[in-house]
């Protein structure tokens, strides 16, 4: 392995090692680059293409648009933006239409492929910035906040500064804190209608052109219309952990099965989309880290995006703050140099709270998405007559 800075004694050294190459990872490396200053970043995947990043984002205007224009990325991104994707649809377990909203094309929600936003950060960046094929085993502190960093084929590096954009499962985040995720209750069982309009009709016509939800009895659908015209499904159930463990998803037949009989009461409209599923089924079980985790300061090393705040999607925001998170640690090493510590505590400052009120949102929105009449109670969240936190 070749460093991009001088080698102290044999052992390659980066300045900053970013741990995961996903939205956060990618729009740090970019803030700092441009800002001058280099960076690493490091992914377990064997490259760019690895695997489909699949599912629609919206990005909203005070997190993932600024910090967009943080990395001087936002005019390319407006390029990538879905026309149509705002539009948002409402069904009860019935079968009847609760809500309706046309994409007018002047939301604050701009809707962007996951792979177009991913693709976009990547090309942002020099080559020799983006290390695939490097997945991180370990990391210890040396002190005087340098930590040596280990991988699974046993290259050692050490780094200045270690940043953990690795995800939900980080192996940063234990040099922080113990906690870890916990399992919420609710999964989703995803799928794919491919090439709808032509394949699947009706399925195109019960989502329509952005944002779908059907929801009832603790269950419900979360659909996309993607750019490809495709629809991106997940179903969501409350259900135990045991549930999914007893159950092979990888034999499609009987996933959908399991299913239609899950979703027996349903109107036969909605039950359509899983008569229609096509290239297998992906369980997903949600997880979230405690709301309003936090940790003493650690020389050298922090978190961002899902390794710091991992939170259900049901309030849309864990991309969007990923983003927002790389974009203010990035102005904040750039802001500070040479003392990475006043970044990191400036950064952290920032992050604590804000990350603190997002995942008590996603909590409250999952109660309500789960909980007693959830197609009503959407339409008033949406409406602004129901605040799911009030
Ligand atoms: C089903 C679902 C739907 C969602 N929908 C939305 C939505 O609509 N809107 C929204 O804002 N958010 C949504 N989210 C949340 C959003 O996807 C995440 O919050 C966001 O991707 C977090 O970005 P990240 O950079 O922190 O982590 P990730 O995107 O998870 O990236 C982590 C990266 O680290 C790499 N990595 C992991 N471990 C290692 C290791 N040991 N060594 C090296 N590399 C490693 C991985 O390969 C990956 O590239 C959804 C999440 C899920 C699960």
């Amino acid at each position: 392995m070749t460093s991009t800075s001088t080698p102290t004694g044999s052992t390659p050294h980066f300045p900053v090692a970013i741990i995961g190459g996903g939205l956060s990872g990618l729009l740090l490396a970019r803030v700092l680059i441009a800002g001058g200053t280099d960076a690493t970043v490091f992914d377990l995947e064997s490259g760019p293409g690895a695997r489909t990043q699949g599912g629609m984002l919206d990005i909203h205007e005070e997190t993932g648009q600024a910090a967009l224009r943080t990395a001087g990325l936002y005019v390319a991104f407006r390029a990538k933006v879905h026309p149509g994707g705002e539009a948002v649809r409402v069904w009860d377990e019935k079968g009847t239409l609760v809500h309706e909203e046309p994409d007018t094309g002047d939301g604050d929600r701009p809707e962007i492929d996951r792979g177009d936003l991913r693709a976009l950060l990547l090309a942002s960046l020099p080559p020799h910035a983006l290390r695939w094929n490097s997945k991180v085993t370990g990391a210890r502190p040396l002190g005087a906040g340098r930590h040596e960093v280990t991988l699974a084929d046993g290259t050692v590096f050490t780094t200045g500064l270690l940043v953990g954009a690795d995800g939900a499962w980080s192996c940063v985040r234990p040099l922080l804190t113990p906690a870890r995720p916990a399992y919420t209750g609710v999964s989703f069982i995803e799928f794919d209608l491919m090439d709808a309009d032509t394949r699947h009709p009706e399925a195109a016509a019960t989502i329509g052109g952005g944002m779908c939800f059907a929801l009832g009895g603790g269950k419900g659908f979360l659909a996309h219309r993607e750019t490809d015209g495709s629809l991106h499904i997940y179903s969501a159930l409350r259900t135990p952990e045991a549930w999914l463990d007893a159950h092979d998803f990888s034999d499609s037949e009987r996933t959908r099965a399991l299913l239609l009989d899950a979703f027996a009461d349903w109107a036969p409209q909605l039950r359509g989309l899983l008569d229609e599923a096509e290239h297998g089924f992906i369980p997903r079980r949600i997880h979230a880290l405690p709301a309003g985790l936090t940790w003493d300061r650690v020389p050298g090393v922090t978190l961002l995006g899902d390794a710091a705040h991992l939170m259900s999607p049901f309030a849309g925001e864990g991309a969007n703050l990923a983003l927002a998170d790389a974009a203010d640690l990035g102005t904040a090493l750039l802001a500070h140099p040479g003392d990475s510590e006043a970044a990191l505590a400036a950064y952290e400052a920032v992050l604590f709270p804000r990350a603190a009120e997002t995942a008590a949102m996603s909590a409250a929105s999952l109660d309500m998405l789960f909980g007693e009449d959830p197609a009503r109670r959407l339409v008033d969240m949406f409406t602004g007559a129901y605040d799911p936190q009030g």
